[in-house]
């Protein structure tokens, strides 16, 4: 099995994961929607807004265009969890074939502890030091032992299949693992998740330092729409519109409609004297005087006009 190579990214105490190969990138996810979108003149702004678009709506056949090719090497407990993504093609070390090395996962203390009272799948609650020297001590024997029965009836010439078979699940495995970029997107959503273990989801950042270099402005919105966003059931949504004062959403519309002239206007300069006119057609209510003291004022932000018109009417919904 491989020791960490030079281009990995050390995971855990003896694994790694590294890219081996990749296809495309944040651009043949735009050359692949336009095929369904029409070509027309094309900015870099166009093709952000673009990626971000497909991913706020979910379209995600076009983010299946980039794939990429992963070595990783982890403890199989974590392989059990990863094997999960079903959607990735795998070609595994193989035991049968060749012999077991003597790499066993030993946790590190700090990642020692009690289990959760409040999550049955997680852990909680700092454990005293002796306790955990004690894990450690067990890990480390159990590994040790279990090695040496293996290399014990390999040496009586029993197949390594069988052998294989007293081995802990803390041993160490490795695997070429390629997938494409929408569903190691649906990977990380839920190995980066805080109620990810531990021990899958340093994998899981480890990839992501990955793929961020290759596809900056998918990941960009991945993290904006799918890892920070946030979704509202409907239960959720008529406590808010119920409890929500029609003042906080009036006050919330007023900016929304400041942000997209100011945008408006950085993509096509008018002239000043339209610029109150614009902003009442995006729905502004200010008085013109108003109007003028908040816009010399630098603070209005801009973004992007397609999303701010889409949570405006979202908030209208809302308010009913
Ligand atoms: C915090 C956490 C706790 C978990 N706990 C458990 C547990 O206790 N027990 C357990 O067994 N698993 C558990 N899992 C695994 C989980 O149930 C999923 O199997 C795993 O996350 C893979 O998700 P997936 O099926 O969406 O992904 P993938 O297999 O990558 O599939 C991606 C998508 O493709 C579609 N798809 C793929 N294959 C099929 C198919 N055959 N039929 C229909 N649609 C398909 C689905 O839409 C799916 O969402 C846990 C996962 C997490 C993150």
């Amino acid at each position: 099995m491989s020791d960490i190579p030079q281009d990995a990214i050390q995971c855990l105490d003896k694994g790694f994961i590294r890219l081996v190969d990749s296809m495309g990138g944040d651009d043949a996810i735009v050359q692949a929607a336009r095929v369904s979108y029409g070509k027309g003149t094309r900015k870099v702004s166009e093709d952000k807004g673009l990626i971000r678009y497909l991913m706020r709506h979910r379209h995600t056949t076009p983010f299946e265009m980039v794939e990429f090719k992963f070595h990783a090497k982890m403890p199989i407990f974590v392989a059990r969890q990863w094997v999960r993504h079903r959607t990735a093609n795998i070609n595994e070390y193989s035991l049968r074939y060749s012999e077991a090395r003597d790499e066993f996962y030993i946790p590190e203390p700090e990642h020692i502890l009690y289990q959760s009272k409040l999550n049955k799948q997680g852990r909680a609650g700092e454990v005293p030091q002796d306790l955990k020297k004690k894990v450690i001590g067990y890990f480390k024997e159990m590994s040790k032992k279990s090695y040496a029965i293996y290399a014990a009836l390999s040496e009586a010439g029993i197949s390594r299949e069988l052998a294989r078979a007293i081995l802990p699940v803390n041993l160490y495995t490795e695997w070429y693992w390629k997938n494409d970029l929408h569903n190691i997107l649906h990977f990380l959503s839920l190995r980066l998740d805080k109620h990810a273990q531990y021990e899958i989801r340093i994998y899981a950042e480890a990839m992501a330092k990955i793929i961020v270099e290759i596809v900056p402005i998918v990941y960009e919105a991945f993290e904006d729409y799918v890892l920070n966003g946030m979704r509202y059931s409907r239960v959720e949504q008529s406590l808010l519109s119920k409890h929500l004062p029609d003042r906080v959403i009036g006050d919330i519309l007023e900016d929304l409609s400041y942000q997209i002239t100011a945008t408006l206007q950085k993509n096509k300069p008018r002239y000043n004297d339209e610029l109150y006119r614009l902003y009442q057609k995006q729905g502004g209510s200010d008085s013109e005087t108003d109007f003028l003291l908040k816009w010399t004022s630098g603070e209005i932000e801009t973004g992007n006009v397609r999303e701010m018109r889409e949570f405006k009417s979202k908030l209208q919904e809302l308010a009913g």
